[in-house]
Parts: C-alpha cells; structure tokens; sequence
C-alpha cells in the first residue's frame, strides 16, 4: 500500500509518474531511468521505497520522474483504497509511464488501471518490462489490447530500449519541460567541503530529513551527480553532490587528497561552499586547499565547527579554532564561524539561514553613486604616490556579482600594491558589508588610448 501521508507527487514542472502492478518492475526501471541505482536508491536519504523522485534531463528537456512505490494487491481487482491512492498520485502527472509484465503476460488488473488512465484524460505511455531478448520483443504487442497508441518493450534488469524510452518521453513532454524547474532554479546552491570523517554526511542528513533528490545528468553516464533539494519556508536549497558523500569510507592519505579533487568540481557547481571543520581536530592542510578552492572560484563561504557536541571547554575552544583560523586560513577573515552538530542537530538549521545571508551578500549590488563617492574620498585621504606618480581615480563601477566584482578605472595600475587593494577593500566592506563572501578588486588605467600617461 501506499503510505498514509498523501503527498503531491513530483515537482514543480514536468512529471513523469510511474504506475503498474505490483512486481512487474517498477523500481527496477524507475532505478535504470533515473540511472543512479546505488547512490539513489539505497544511500540517499529520503529516498524510501514509496517516494523515489528524480529530476532528469534528457535531450534537453527537463522532468521529475515519481515511482509511487509500494502497494500491494491481492487478487485479480483494484481495491477502492489502492484506486484512491493511485489518483492521488496522479495528481501533477504530465505523462504516466504504465509498466506492465511482459514475461507473465496480460493481466486483468492492467485493464482496470487502463481503464482508470483514460478516465483521467492521462497521457500514457506503456513500457513492457521483462523484455529481456530480442526474441520476445514480439510478445510486446499483446498490450496495444490496452489501447494506447505507444507500447515498447523494455527491460529494466538489462536496461535494453531505457534510451529510447526517454527519447519517447522527451518527444512527449510539453515545449515548457525545455526550461529547468523553478525550483531548481531559484534555489541557492550549497555544498558541503571538508575532509573525510568531519561530519559531512550526517550533516547531510540532518538537513535532507525527508527532501527530494535529483540527478542532474544524463543517465548512462558514469558519474551521476545526486543533488538534494531542501525545501524550506521561505527559501529552497540545492544541496550539491560531492563524490563519495553517500558513501562509507576509511581514512587514508590518498582520501584526503581525492576529497580536495572531488571537493573542486562540486564548488564549481555551488553559490556558497560551507567548509566542515572538526571541533576536535582542528585546521589542516585539507582545509587550506579547500578554502582555496572556494576562493579561487569566488564562492560564497560559511564556516562550520562540527561535532560541537563533544567539546567541552567550550569558551577556550571557541578561542582556540578563531585563532587557527587566524593563522590558517587569513585569507578568509571575511567568513562567519557558526559552531553546530549534526549528531544532535544544534544550529544545523541555522546553516542554512547563514547560507542564505551569504547569498544576499554574495549577489549584491552596491549602490554606484555611494560607492564612487566612497572610493573617491578613501584615495584622497590616503594618497598614494610612488616613483613620482600619484593614483588618481577616474570611475569606479561594481561591473557583476556572485561574487561581487569591481572595476576601478585610474590614471596608474603598476604603483598599486597589495595592502593598498587591502585597504580599499576594507573600505568597500566599512561600508557595505559583504560578509561571507570574497569581493573581487580590479584595477584598470583609465586613460584614454594615445594619452600620455
Ligand atoms: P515493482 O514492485 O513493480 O517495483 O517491481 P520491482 O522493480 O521490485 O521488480 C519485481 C521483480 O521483477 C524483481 O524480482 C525484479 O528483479 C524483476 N524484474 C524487474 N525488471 C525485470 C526485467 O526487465 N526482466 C526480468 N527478467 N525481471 C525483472
Ligand atoms: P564525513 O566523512 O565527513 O561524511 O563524516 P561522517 O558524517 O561520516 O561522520 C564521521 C564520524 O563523525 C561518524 O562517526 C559520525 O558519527 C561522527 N560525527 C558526525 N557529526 C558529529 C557530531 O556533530 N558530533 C559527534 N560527536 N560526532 C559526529
């Protein structure tokens, strides 16, 4: 049966929702389409047998696949409970994919489910599954009896015609599926860095409770990305896959190191990187190249001190981690420290509040006028002349975001040192704050071209 709680099934745009019998191989195919078996369906959390969504991408159009799950039927009729729970599913389904058995052959209870999709106006298509050689391709045909237009075989054990299924789904789903879920889109992309054994994955799933997953590639291929969507209030998040997230490991030298590589990539794909220290261990060299990275890319970041739980001179800890970082990480003074545990899931939520004020941070636009008058008046009260030049600013404009990026244009370039950029950093966050993320300085000669400098 299915569970109690009715949910809405699938997400915000297209929906491809999985109907059939019992047994005739519903996750099975579900699992070969979504084409992420293992991470997916045993490792990811909220992933039960009765809820597996997945967003997938597929010749350029983009739609949830919902396996509705588990009930259970005994005898030869749908009970008016199963029926019930069926139409709840199908609520939201832009396109059923019904699954039939096609080594058992026809059965009654395909007919009634038949019927049940008509009634509903529901585009359907039908997958006879267990189509495992070419040879019984032909026993397909029995099914047109359903009387819809498309019936294919497939075989969801060795995974014969998924391809073609999906290119038969795409072909079907509406011009809008081409554009990403809102969802998807306006969410604020997360993820979390450190190195083995600090708490990545149970902070994971503190957040990810009962959340949705997605796989962001195209199935068949050998790496699938399985991100987390959290959905909250007021704001969702994409909770990025790094590699090896789901999975239990040992420690060694060589994990270290993957997990910086592995680290890069999903920073690539993140707005705001949240680098997980651990309380008792401190700051190393993992997480020096991880913050890097996060630098390097201009990523928003949070700092979060895990297993805070198990601390127990707590104001001396507190004292101790600010001045490893201090020492560390300088480079990333602009970052906020929170201290949580995902064991017990103090402040976890608040991660992702920090997140989303990173974020705001991270996108925002100063105003042109303030900022030209702010750095007009901080390069007259610190003038700076060398080899008889003196730095004169001809216009300064925030050119873009994410992270927040400025052009200053002056008369010099080459008498600009580092701690004048730090200084005319400092000031631009004095004033307009910034924090949690890395602001981009730029400097340019502003001089006409031909002009004597
Ligand atoms: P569900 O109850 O509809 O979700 O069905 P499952 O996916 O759990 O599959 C039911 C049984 O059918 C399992 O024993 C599967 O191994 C088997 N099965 C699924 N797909 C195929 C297939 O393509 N060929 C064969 N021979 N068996 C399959
Ligand atoms: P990952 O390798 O970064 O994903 O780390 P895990 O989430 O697998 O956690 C590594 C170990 O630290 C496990 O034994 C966890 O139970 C433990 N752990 C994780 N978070 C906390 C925490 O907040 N407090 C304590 N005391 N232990 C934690």
């Amino acid at each position: 049966m299915l569970p109690e709680k009715t949910y809405k099934t699938g997400g915000a745009g297209a929906n491809v929702v999985i109907i059939g019998r019992p047994n005739v191989g519903k996750s099975t195919l579900y699992n070969r389409l979504s084409g992420s078996r293992k991470a997916l369906v045993h490792h990811a959390p909220g992933t039960t047998r009765d809820r597996n969504e997945s967003l997938i991408t597929w010749e350029g159009k983009h739609f949830t696949i919902v396996d509705t799950g588990g009930w259970e039927e005994a005898g030869s009729s749908i009970s008016g409970a199963v029926r019930k729970q069926m139409l709840t599913a199908l609520e939201g389904a832009t396109i059923v994919l019904m699954i039939v058995d096609g080594k058992n052959g026809f059965h009654p209870i395909d007919a009634e489910i038949a019927l049940l999709l008509r009634k509903e106006h529901k585009k359907t298509l039908v997958a006879v599954n267990k189509i495992d050689t070419v040879r019984d391709e032909p026993k397909a045909n029995d099914f047109y009896r359903l009387g819809f237009d498309t019936v294919i075989p497939v075989s969801g054990t060795h995974g014969t015609n998924t391809g073609e299924l999906l290119d038969i789904i795409a072909a079907n789903l509406p011009d809008e599926a081409s554009e990403l879920p809102q969802i998807y889109d306006d969410s604020i992309r997360v993820v979390l860095v450190g190195k083995p054994n600090v708490g990545k994955s149970s902070l994971l799933n503190a957040l990810a409770k009962e959340e949705r997953v997605i796989v962001n590639e195209k199935p068949g291929t050998t790496r699938e990305a399985v991100d987390i969507i959290l959905q909250r209030p007021d704001q969702n998040f994409v909770l990025v896959d790094t590699p090896g997230l789901h999975r239990r490991h040992k420690i060694t030298d060589e994990m270290e190191y993957l997990a910086t590589l592995s680290a890069h990539n999903a920073i690539e794909r993140a707005d705001v990187g949240v680098l997980i220290i651990d309380a008792l261990q401190g700051i190393g060299e993992t997480e020096a190249r991880i913050s890097e990275l996060i630098l390097k890319n201009h990523r928003g970041c949070l700092i979060a001190v895990n297993k805070w739980d198990a601390v127990e001179q707590r104001e001396d800890a507190v004292r101790a981690m600010r001045e490893q970082l201090e020492n560390k990480l300088p480079f990333l003074w602009w970052a906020k420290l929170i201290f949580i545990s995902a064991k017990t899931g103090q402040r976890t939520e608040r991660i992702l509040d920090e997140v989303k004020a990173v974020y705001a941070q991270y996108t925002r636009m100063a105003p042109p006028d303030e900022l030209t008058e702010l750095i007009r008046t901080a390069i007259h009260r610190r003038p700076l002349s060398r080899r008889g030049k003196t730095l004169r600013l001809v216009s300064v404009q925030q050119t873009g975001t994410r992270a927040p990026y400025f052009v200053c244009n002056v008369n010099r370039t080459d008498i600009i040192h580092f701690s004048y950029r730090r200084y005319l950093e400092n000031i631009i966050r004095e004033r307009f704050g910034f924090e949690g993320t890395p602001i981009v300085l730029r400097f340019k000669s502003g001089n006409p071209a031909g002009k004597k400098k």
